[in-house]
């Protein structure tokens, strides 16, 4: 398993909540020896109304989208940009790691940060995208109907947050989630903390969520 993969990765371009901008932190990936990330900034009806400028939904995606697109100018033969998000509905404080995404369903799909986990698993369902519930045990968090879900993050590596990662693993092999790792990139000191590592090269995120899907991969947790 050589190829490693940042799969929770936030950037100072869009999410306020991160201080490292998308071209440097994929500078520091690359650094790291990462053969790419998967970009999970915010995606919340919160943000949307609130964070991200812009008089019309196609306004505020193209505001949301300016993290994944500064990383992807650095994208390289060895190193793989991807996009993904980081959904939260209005009914808790739950967070959602969203794999399979592209632009077009993003302009196309306003209505996703409306819905209910429950809602947005037919969505999932209908467009093939895999649904990971992030750092579930967290103490703003709660446990998410496994109907609903995937997976669940099992590692999360931000040490800003106790995200009680080994209760996740264990309700994760209870219900035969999917697990993933990542370090919920914010700042410096959460660097390669976490991710997943495959056999192969992954180029887009079809074939990442393809290598997920097939449970042949392993996590990095330190
Ligand atoms: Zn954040
Ligand atoms: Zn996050």
């Amino acid at each position: 398993m050589n190829y490693m993969y940042e799969a929770h990765f936030h950037t100072a371009d869009v999410s306020t909540c991160a201080h490292i901008s998308a071209q440097e932190a994929v500078e520091l990936y690359k650094n790291a020896g990462y053969s790419g990330v998967v970009v999970t900034d915010h995606f919340t009806l919160e943000c949307f109304e609130k964070k991200y400028p812009g008089e019309t939904w196609k306004d505020k995606v193209d505001y949301f989208l300016r993290g994944y697109r500064n990383a992807k100018k650095c994208e390289t033969e060895t190193f793989s940009v991807m996009l993904g998000i980081e959904l939260r509905f209005p009914e808790n404080d739950n967070d959602y790691l969203v794999y399979g995404v592209d632009e077009q369903f993003l302009y196309d799909h306003e209505d996703i940060v409306s819905m209910t986990a429950k809602q947005f698993k037919k969505v999932a369902e209908v467009n093939q995208l895999t649904v990971i519930q992030a750092h579930p045990f967290r103490i703003d968090s709660n446990i998410t109907n496994p109907r609903y879900i995937d997976g669940v993050e099992i590692y999360n590596g931000n040490k800003r947050h106790d995200s009680s990662n080994n209760m996740a693993e264990i309700w994760a092999k209870k219900h035969g989630f999917i697990t993933t790792s990542g370090s919920d990139f914010h700042e410096y000191e959460d660097l390669a903390r976490g991710g997943v590592s495959f056999n192969r090269f992954v180029k887009d995120v079809k074939e990442f969520r393809a290598e997920l899907l097939s449970g042949k991969y392993e996590l990095k947790r330190p």
